[in-house]
């Protein structure tokens, strides 16, 4: 496998969970819980992908502890090595820079996360689309200019887009692109998929309960002693605080969101979420939050849920074993909550008119 030292910029954070596990971490000595009775426990942050990436474990000894984080560190810098679009060395750069129609040999770890990419891409028809980068592209050169793209721009842009136009030997670990000029922006899963890859290392190393939590997306397994599930907050899409707490264990929580990140062209905002089908900035889903079994697929849901809206993006849900979404509209002071049908089941406390 190869290392790219260099670290830098990555993804983007759309930052919408806070872990609130404080009084969790604090009650480690009033006893054991989870599956091994452990007694240990350890948490440290880092910046990685672009954002903040927290990992908390727990196992009989804080070393066993701390160096099971150590490991799904190691894991979380793997998955930014390949798939960032900033290092130059990575299998996301090299397929952006890649001429038509030559295969590239990428990890397979990279692979594996376009599997995931199709499976998103299929089931949302095409919602969740990671070729839209030239489209981000144009929109931030649009807000660089101060101006809104032309029709021809966007016409022409979007003749670029499309995962058609990524081509992928899953057995070989190959990708190429018929067209030239295809591009690929992995931000809105790669985060999901590293936090499996962390949750595997620490659950690989015996802890008896972990959590990891990149840039407010998050994964978790056993609970903290003295509780018997997580305590996950949801932030306010339309200010400070949170507008809910959520009890989660064994599962995936990612919110993806259009007001955290966005250009501002002649002082209004625009998503960093695009349509792929118009290539538009998509408005109106201020808040999405998927629970899923695996943080790879609630972070592309939340996504392609961003892109799909309410109606559509709920009744994807709904067809879904398995995974829960809640969906926040605005206006701030009208605000509306959709939520799949099995969503309350996490719920402790939802109030969103604060
Ligand atoms: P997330 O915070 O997980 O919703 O990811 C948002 C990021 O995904 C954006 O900053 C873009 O890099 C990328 N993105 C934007 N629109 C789409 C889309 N329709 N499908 C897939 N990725 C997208
Ligand atoms: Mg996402």
């Amino acid at each position: 496998m190869r290392y790219v030292k260099r670290k830098n910029r990555f993804f983007s954070s759309s930052a919408l969970l806070f872990m609130l596990v404080a009084s969790a971490v604090s009650t480690l000595s009033a006893g054991c819980s989870g599956d091994g009775g452990a007694g240990g426990e350890s948490e440290k942050t880092k910046t990685l992908m672009g954002t903040f990436a927290r990992i908390v474990a727990y196992a009989w000894t804080d070393e066993q502890a701390a160096g099971a984080i150590e490991k799904a560190f190691n894991e979380v810098e793997t998955v930014e090595q390949m798939m960032s679009e900033h290092l130059p060395e990575s299998d996301v750069s090299r397929i952006n820079a890649a001429k038509e129609k030559v295969w590239i040999q990428v990890d397979p770890l990279t692979s594996a996360v376009l599997s995931e990419v199709n499976w998103a891409w299929k089931t949302s028809d095409g919602a969740f689309d990671p070729t839209i980068r030239p489209l981000l592209k144009m929109w931030r050169g649009a807000a660089k200019a101060g101006r809104m793209p032309t029709r021809k721009e966007l016409a022409q842009t979007l003749n670029k887009v499309g995962w058609k136009n990524i081509e992928i030997n899953a057995e070989k670990s190959q990708v190429r692109k018929p067209r030239a000029g295809t591009e690929l922006d992995l931000g809105a899963i790669a985060k999901g998929y590293a936090i499996d890859a962390a949750i595997e290392a620490l659950r690989s190393s015996g802890c008896s309960a972990g959590l990891v939590d990149i840039g407010g997306d998050v994964g978790c397994f056993g609970s903290p002693p003295g509780r018997n599930e997580w305590v996950i907050g949801v932030q306010n899409p339309f200010g400070e605080g949170l507008v809910g707490r959520l009890n989660v264990s064994g599962e995936a929580i990612c919110t993806s969101g259009d007001y955290r990140r966005f250009v501002e062209i002649k002082g209004r905002k625009y998503s960093h979420i695009v349509d792929p089908r118009t290539g538009l900035p998509v408005a109106g889903s201020p808040s999405v939050t998927v629970i899923a079994p695996l943080a790879v697929r609630a972070d592309a849901l939340a996504t392609a849920l961003s892109v799909l809206g309410p109606k559509e993006g709920i009744k994807l849900i709904e067809s879904m074993p398995e995974v829960e979404a809640m969906m926040i509209e605005g206006p701030p002071e009208e605000p509306k909550v959709h939520k799949s049908s099995g969503f309350d089941k996490y719920v402790i406390e939802l109030d969103v008119l604060r």
